[in-house]
């Protein structure tokens, strides 16, 4: 029955820390060989997933990757890590990975479309196509991919899924002196994505949203950072915090978004960038 308020003697009502559990969960996030995918994944893992798979390009896992697995092994908690090598501009081998995922499961709860690359360029006049087809079909078409494979199995199972695009403040800004016009087209477009899906599978109970980050030191930042002196003191001096975001300050939105503690929030893009796109 509909009620206009909570009601705080209700003996079913959950303690606030347990809506955030992922106790027996199954995730998959993409791009999770090192950076922003492998520390959400793992905070996946700490909130209590009983498994995150760990989908990336290369055919073995990095250092980075199997001491985080190690990690998690001696937090336990009975969570696990699996590294799986794929690509996600395959639309037709992620669709099969999804479907192999849930049917040795049993279930597909949380997805975080995460994997991205960046070309960093100056003169957009003359950006050839085939350099901005190359981020979008990872950025752009590799996420709609995952979402897919992810939601067809949360429809399949008819479990409550989790959705999450990873977006950026480049999707909303841009800045004066590099453009990026490929990499900020591409994340503009996931945003819009994460609204479109949404609409569409809140019948299904399936949430989609997305997550845009501010700068973060990565090796996807790096590259800029490291070849253009000034530029970190540049950002930092941009940003209402003075400074970068760490890896792990996604963890407690990651394990929010992915759990019961936000049922109500889907279609929207969840900002965590210090405040740089608040002025
Ligand atoms: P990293 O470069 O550290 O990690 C990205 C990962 O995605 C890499 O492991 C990369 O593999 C993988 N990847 C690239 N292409 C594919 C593909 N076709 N299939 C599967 N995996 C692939 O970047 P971040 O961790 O910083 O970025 C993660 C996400 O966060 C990206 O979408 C990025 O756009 C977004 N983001 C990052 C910000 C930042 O400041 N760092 C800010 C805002 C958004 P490999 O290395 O083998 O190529």
């Amino acid at each position: 029955a509909l009620e206009a308020t909570s009601n705080p003697s209700a003996t079913l009502r959950p303690k606030i820390f347990d809506e955030f559990s992922l106790s027996d969960r199954v995730a998959i996030v993409t791009g999770a060989n090192r950076g922003l995918g492998l520390e959400m994944a793992l905070a996946l893992c700490e909130a209590g997933a009983r498994v995150t798979y760990c989908l990336d390009l290369p055919s073995q896992p990095s250092e980075e990757f199997i001491a985080t697995r190690d990690f998690i092994k001696r937090l336990g908690n009975a969570s696990r890590l699996e590294y799986i090598s794929a690509d996600v501009r395959d639309q037709k081998a992620i669709w099969q990975l999804g479907e192999d995922i849930a049917d040795k499961e049993g279930r597909m709860d949380v997805c975080v479309a995460n994997a991205g690359i960046l070309r960093p360029h100056t003169d957009c006049l003359d950006y050839s196509a085939e350099q901005f087809k190359e981020v979008l079909d990872v950025n752009t078409n590799g996420v709609l991919y995952t979402a897919q494979a992810a939601g067809r199995q949360m429809a399949r199972f008819g479990t409550p899924g989790s959705i999450i695009l990873i977006g950026s403040m480049s999707g909303s800004i841009t800045n004066k002196n590099h453009s990026w016009i490929s990499y900020n087209t591409s994340k503009s477009a996931v945003l819009q994505m994460a609204r479109s899906m949404a609409c569409e599978l809140g019948p299904k109970k399936i949430r989609v949203n997305s997550l845009s980050p501010g700068y973060i030191y990565t090796s996807l930042t790096a590259t800029s950072l490291d070849n253009q002196p000034g530029l970190l003191a540049k950002w930092s001096e941009q940003n209402p915090l003075g400074r970068l975001g760490r890896p792990d300050e996604l963890r407690g939105v990651i394990t929010w978004l992915a759990s019961d503690a936000s049922t109500y929030c889907t279609g929207s893009d969840i900002c965590v960038n210090g405040g740089h796109t608040s002025w």
